[in-house]
């Protein structure tokens, strides 16, 4: 799987990054997602797919490869 995120829809409202700071992060200068890990595996798959489901824009999806 890899995450994919449109930045263009992403809002900065920050909960995949508190959900899951190891894979999200928000840019210093915009606020908008940055993924640090686009594919994750084992927990912190399943912890990144929730995350994904938080996303209140839909900026976030999952590629299943
Ligand atoms: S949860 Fe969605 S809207 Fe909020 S920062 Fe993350 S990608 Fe952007």
């Amino acid at each position: 799987m890899r995450i994919a995120a449109d930045r263009d829809v992403c809002i900065g409202s920050g909960q995949c990054v508190f959900h899951e700071p190891a894979v999200f992060d928000q840019d210093a200068g915009d606020g908008l997602v940055r993924v640090l890990l686009e594919r994750p595996d084992g927990a912190l798959a399943e912890s990144a797919r929730a995350a994904v489901r938080m996303c209140p824009s839909g900026a976030l999806s999952i590629v299943e490869e």
